[in-house]
């Protein structure tokens, strides 16, 4: 008789999106004459770019033709997207990565997903609060976040690092973490880090033997000096971090699906390298990406793939700003939107998220995400995202001031 992995009983119902559906299906269907303008979704609404199609159309006639026709990718990625990775976003920000430290994936949901599979089932987790919910779901999945209090929103062995306008949303060191995942610039909240404030976690992860996994998927979004790129642009980093990447949000590759993982061969435990683990578990459960998307991927990298994708970014980010500026003179207390797409706004009046989001169905027609769904410290905030079109984020935007 066969047993289930009782880890995944241990997940609380993720309700944010489905509740979120339903509560915009119900007013729609009560109010037909309305327009409902959505900013609450994480996905691209821009076509991809010129370049990257072009790239794709050539890369699969290759697959029609015998003496170009490729099968199985080799298991780190095309050494062709690897090298361009390397030289583009590494070598030309002054970091040691080199090609053979890249690994090549379908994206960086199922990279910083998958990750924690290479640990120690002892290990304790950090995660900034409120937080993408991939990293903590998949050590639950894992067994190794203990048990969920329905009360604080919290499992037991999982140290939650809020992140707050009152630590202008960089938490505070943990006490004590061995794997720390860190978003910069962050999913939800739109905010980030300097390089400065990072180097303080690579000298503590250092110190502590610590692992830090750094999604870095909004990478492309950062406009000031003062952000670092990759978390390898700190002294040290190359031996205590994972950096995570993504083609989706910088290159609207989220239905095409590309990304990759940058383990320096310096982490290891008494010799044992993490990249070997990695090496080895790419290997036994994943085949490659699609040579015709990992000839897209190169694109990106291209002068002329470059310069569209700036304007596609410089697109999102006009957004964010005419949602930044609405807001704000519409007397409202927002965070984020400079380098990153997310808007986070505090809800008026000390208002739950949900309530807020109630309020600006019914008033405004718009729909946005609760704080609340990303973490226990995410309550009384509201998030906003610059992926809409420019009609409707214009609108949605007065709608708002009226309301
Ligand atoms: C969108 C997003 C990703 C990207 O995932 P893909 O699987 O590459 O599409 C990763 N991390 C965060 C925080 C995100 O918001």
């Amino acid at each position: 008789m066969y047993s289930i992995n009782e880890n995944y009983q241990k997940l609380p119902g993720s309700y944010l999106f489905s509740t979120i559906a339903k509560k915009v299906a119900a007013f729609t269907e009560a109010n037909p004459d309305k327009q409902v303008i959505r900013l609450g979704i994480g996905d691209v609404t821009q076509p991809l770019a010129p370049a990257i199609i072009e790239a794709l159309h050539k890369a699969v006639d290759e697959m029609g033709q015998a003496d170009t026709f490729r099968g199985y990718a080799p298991d780190l990625g095309y050494e062709f997207l690897r090298k361009v990775i390397a030289e583009q976003d590494y070598k030309a920000r002054g970091c040691e990565i080199s090609p053979d430290e890249i690994f090549i994936s379908d994206g960086a949901k199922s990279d910083s997903g998958n990750i924690q599979e290479i640990f120690g089932a002892d290990n304790r987790i950090a995660v900034c609060d409120p937080v993408y919910p991939v990293y903590v779901d998949t050590n639950v999945m894992a067994g190794r976040a203990g048990t969920y209090n329905e009360g604080s929103g919290m499992f037991s062995d999982v140290v939650y690092m809020p992140c707050t306008a009152e630590n202008a949303f960089v938490p505070a060191l943990p006490r004590e973490a061995d794997i720390i995942y860190l978003c910069y610039p962050n999913n939800p909240t739109g905010t980030t880090i300097t390089k400065e404030e990072l180097q303080k976690w690579v000298d503590y992860a250092c110190e502590h033997h610590s692992v830090i996994i750094y999604d870095a998927a909004y990478e492309a979004y950062i406009s000031r000096p003062e952000v670092p790129h990759s978390i390898y642009e700190c002294e040290g980093a190359d031996s205590c971090a994972i950096e995570i990447r993504s083609f989706s949000k910088n290159a609207g590759f989220t239905g095409l699906r590309l990304g990759f993982t940058v383990i320096p061969k310096k982490l290891k435990v008494n010799d044992v390298t993490l990249h070997s683990l990695w090496a080895r578990r790419h290997g036994t459960k994943f085949n490659g990406a699609p040579y015709i998307v990992q000839r897209a991927g190169e694109a990106v990298y291209s002068p002329e793939g470059k310069a569209q994708l700036r304007d596609q970014v410089g697109y999102y980010m006009n957004n964010a700003k005419i949602i930044l500026e609405g807001l704000k003179s519409a007397g409202y207390e927002v965070y984020g939107g400079v380098d990153a797409p997310y808007i986070w706004l505090k809800t008026p009046a000390g208002m739950t998220s949900w309530d807020f989001f109630d309020r600006l169905l019914e008033k405004a027609n718009v729909v946005g995400t609760p704080g609340s769904g990303f973490g226990p410290s995410g309550e009384g905030y509201f998030r906003l995202t610059a992926f809409g079109s420019r009609e409707n984020t214009e609108a949605a935007v007065e709608r708002i001031k009226q309301m």
